[in-house]
């Protein structure tokens, strides 16, 4: 039987404007409807759920709100007949977290369809070491694939390299072979990033060029960008022929400057990452790489494992681009 109550954290509106968060005990019924119901072991920090835990509109539309785009546990009460109780399984973006109350919770229950076993392979920790960072990394590394980019192909560039999806994505290129150039603001990251597989690190600025010229010496292979704006207009822009570029993130702007050119002289293909709607054949397809060839030996290593009730530093660091690797949340603690 469910307890009456289920410890979370709680984002609310207390006034106009202002946003407060709070770690509190909940009645039960306040679980959102789905047919599945999961006591939550861990779940991770994205930048959309900093996001969410300091109300920003974009992602959170309804208060009180609980964030957490990820969660990793066991099935504690399903009506649904592909999940029994005691399932390892994790659950990662639709609305979870966002429209949804998310994984810094207790207990999370959500729609039978979101939830995916957890693969022979990764415990619930590796799963969240990964959480949506790793899968938009996996995601971005299958459209290189899908875009005939090999090994042999030249540099691959990746940007925001320090952060989850980045670091992930790094990971993953040198494990299958590739040479990967890394594009960090952290100077003191040089040498983590070489041990993750980068094989050499150059600065932001490098691949920032504001000007209008509409194409730029071709450097790249392919580039897998998580910042957005000036930089992937810059990375379109250098990219070799045939080569792909893939967009998941927004940290560096929202707008693209660009004209047709890449792509009509080029033939670069821009690959759009959605990680949130992903359909679920190519969810279970990319779950089973990441346990499996892609698996990546020092996963949780390179993740900090903070407590549920000591987030709050955390979500300021992401906020600021500070944060290396991935952070875990501990949501027992
Ligand atoms: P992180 O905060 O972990 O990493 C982002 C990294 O980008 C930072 O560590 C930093 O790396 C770099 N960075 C930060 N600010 C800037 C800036 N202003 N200009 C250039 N580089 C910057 O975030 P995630 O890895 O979790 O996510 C990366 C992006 O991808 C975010 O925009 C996120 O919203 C998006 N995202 C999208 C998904 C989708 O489904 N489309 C899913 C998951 C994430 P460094 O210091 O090494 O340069």
């Amino acid at each position: 039987m469910l307890p009456e109550q289920f410890r979370c954290f709680l984002v609310q509106k207390s006034g106009k404007e202002a946003i407060e968060t709070s770690l509190e005990q909940r009645p039960t019924a306040d679980l959102p409807p789905g047919d599945v119901t999961i006591k939550v072991k861990f779940s991770s920090l994205n930048f959309k759920d900093a996001l969410a835990a300091t109300g920003n509109p974009a992602v959170v539309r309804k208060f009180p709100h609980v964030p957490g785009i990820d969660a990793a546990g066991t099935i504690f009460e399903s009506s649904s007949p592909d999940f029994k109780t005691g399932d390892t399984v994790l659950v990662t973006g639709y609305g979870m977290g966002a429209d949804h109350w998310g994984g810094w919770s207790d207990f999370i229950r959500v729609p039978a369809e979101w939830v995916i076993p957890l693969p022979n392979g990764l415990t619930t920790k590796d799963a969240m070491a990964l959480g949506t960072a790793g899968f938009t990394a996996a995601q971005s590394v299958q459209a290189l694939l899908d875009h005939n980019i090999k090994p042999d192909a030249g540099e691959i560039v990746v940007t925001g390299s320090t952060g989850g999806v980045g670091s992930i994505a790094v990971s993953i290129l040198a494990k299958l072979g590739f040479s990967v150039v890394a594009v960090s603001g952290k100077a003191d990251k040089h040498d983590w990033l070489k041990s993750i597989g980068a094989t050499r690190i150059i600065g932001r600025d490098e691949v920032h060029n504001e000007t209008s010229k509409p194409l730029l010496p071709a450097r790249w292979a392919a580039a897998i960008d998580t910042v957005g704006g000036d930089t992937l207009a810059t990375l379109l822009r250098s990219t070799q022929h045939s080569g792909c570029v893939t967009a998941c993130g927004l940290v560096g702007g929202t707008n693209l400057n660009l004209t047709v050119l890449p792509f009509i002289l080029r033939g670069v293909n821009l690959a759009g990452i959605d990680s949130a709607e992903c359909p679920r054949n190519r969810r279970l397809e990319l779950w089973g790489k990441l346990a499996g060839e892609w698996k990546l030996d020092s996963l949780t290593e390179n993740s900090a494992t903070v407590p549920l009730s000591q987030i709050d530093n955390s979500i300021q660091q992401i906020l600021a681009g500070k944060i290396s690797g991935r952070v875990l949340v501990d949501v027992g603690k």
